[in-house]
């Protein structure tokens, strides 16, 4: 497969563009890997983009239900960031931000990722101890943060509003945090992991798992039997299903989650903002639509839409601190299912059954740690022990009580 570059541009704009060679094959499902990655959203794919690469592991095979990315991965609305209180977090969450650094180059593919800055807004003296304790401790950890004062907050928003019904009393700011293009992130490790030899196998739904002497041996799909040695599932909103077809529970809640975009607008907006408190946060993608989200629906469910009092509540503290966007008309809205944990802290572990492990639990935050869960997940699997990353992510937490509390890092969706 060529590489993408101005010289291919060039030679493909000479036959109009008719003839770019496809992104990935779409292979039949042989009878058996030695790795199946369960879910074809970002964090599946860069698993078996590093297996392949990094670990030796070609013989992998990506079995994905729907389509590539149509999962959480193609409707989060793409921050970036590793601020994080514990130190687990930091460790986890800056190695994926040093691999978004290099991303589009490792991959050959523009994933668009712009370190624009990030402001975490305090509105209250409690969200100014919270911002002051966790920016210390991302400091310690060797991480970029910034207390910054309100007047730069309006320095950087000359339009927000600083004297709301909640005032803006300071700021947490990471200047390398920001946004990516999401559809790129799972497209281009999509084509990187068919270079290396990975089967990417769309419209393949997982209904059950053969597991012998209590191994997993493969997995049944829509498609028929596909033996494996080791399985990985990383199907985020669905791990619960999952894991009971398996035959274990696992400790999490899937809940809607939904985000929405107005019509597109000259730039304005050239930093991602949040508000934990009044719980909204806004940035502006490239062609110009301002990217909305919220907090998640209060309740279980399956469904990829999300409650409408919710949109009240997302955009009522956006007009608070934006009123220049009260005209502005709302273009598309959607949702998600994401699998939200005790401790806002994601899942990386083996199960009760041998040779399959399990990565979810991501939440409402997990597109920002792709590269980095992927990675450690990638040598977890094929080393059989835990990336010392992702070691203190394991289930067995929720046993030994050593949570990883990001309940305020995670305060609102992102
Ligand atoms: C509205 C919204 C906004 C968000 N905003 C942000 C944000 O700004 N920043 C951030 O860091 N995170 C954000 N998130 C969270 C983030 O999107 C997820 O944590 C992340 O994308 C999860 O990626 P994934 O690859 O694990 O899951 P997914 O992309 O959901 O991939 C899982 C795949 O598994 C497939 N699957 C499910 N069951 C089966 C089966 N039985 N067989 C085969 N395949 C199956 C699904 O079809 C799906 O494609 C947001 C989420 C939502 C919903």
């Amino acid at each position: 497969m060529p590489r993408y570059s101005i010289f291919s541009l060039l030679r493909n704009a000479v036959s109009y563009h008719q003839n770019w060679s496809r992104a990935w094959r779409s292979p039949q499902p042989k009878k058996a890997y030695e790795v199946v990655i369960i879910g074809g959203g970002g964090h599946g794919l860069a698993t078996a983009y590093y297996l392949a690469k990094e670990c030796g592991i070609a013989n992998v095979a990506v079995l994905e239900k729907g389509w590539l990315g149509g999962g959480n991965t193609g409707r989060n609305t793409t921050i970036v960031r590793s601020n994080y209180l514990w130190d687990e977090s930091a460790g986890l969450y800056e190695h994926a931000m040093k691999l978004w650094e290099n991303l589009s180059r490792e991959l050959n593919y523009n994933v668009m990722f712009s370190q624009r800055g990030l402001l975490h807004l305090a509105h209250s003296i409690h969200d100014l101890q919270e911002i002051g304790r966790r920016g210390a401790a991302i400091y310690l950890n060797g991480i970029d943060s910034e207390f910054v004062s309100p007047a730069a907050v309006k320095k950087m928003v000359p339009f927000i509003n600083l004297n709301g019904r909640y005032p803006i009393l300071g700021a947490l700011l990471q200047r390398r945090g920001g946004t990516a293009r999401h559809d790129a992130v799972a497209w281009g490790y999509a084509r990187a992991a068919d270079r290396l030899g990975v089967d990417i196998i769309q419209n393949c739904e997982v209904t059950g798992f053969t597991i012998e002497h209590n191994q997993v041996v493969g997995v049944e799909t829509t498609r028929g039997r596909i033996g494996a040695r080791k399985v990985g599932c990383v199907v985020a909103g669905h791990c619960g299903v999952l894991a009971a077809l398996a035959g274990f529970r696992l400790p999490l809640e899937s809940v809607p989650l939904q985000a929405l975009v107005s019509e597109p607008i000259k730039p304005v907006l050239n930093c991602v903002v949040m508000s934990g408190s009044v719980h909204a946060y806004i940035s502006q993608s490239d062609k110009g639509e301002l990217v909305i989200g919220a907090g998640s629906d209060a309740y279980n469910s399956y469904s990829q839409r999300g409650s409408f009092d919710n949109i009240e509540h997302t955009v009522s503290p956006v007009l608070e601190l934006y009123p220049i966007f009260s005209r502005l008309k709302m273009l598309r809205q959607w949702g998600g299912t994401v699998d939200v944990t005790v401790d806002r802290s994601p899942l990386i572990s083996p199960t009760p059954v041998k040779n399959l492990w399990f990565n979810c639990g991501w939440g409402t935050g997990g597109f920002k740690a792709t590269p980095g869960s992927g990675h450690v997940f990638a040598h977890s699997i094929a080393r059989g022990v835990m990336h010392p990353l992702a070691e203190a992510f394991s289930i067995n937490r929720f046993n030994s009580g050593a949570l990883i509390d990001e309940g305020a890092a995670a305060a609102v969706a992102h």
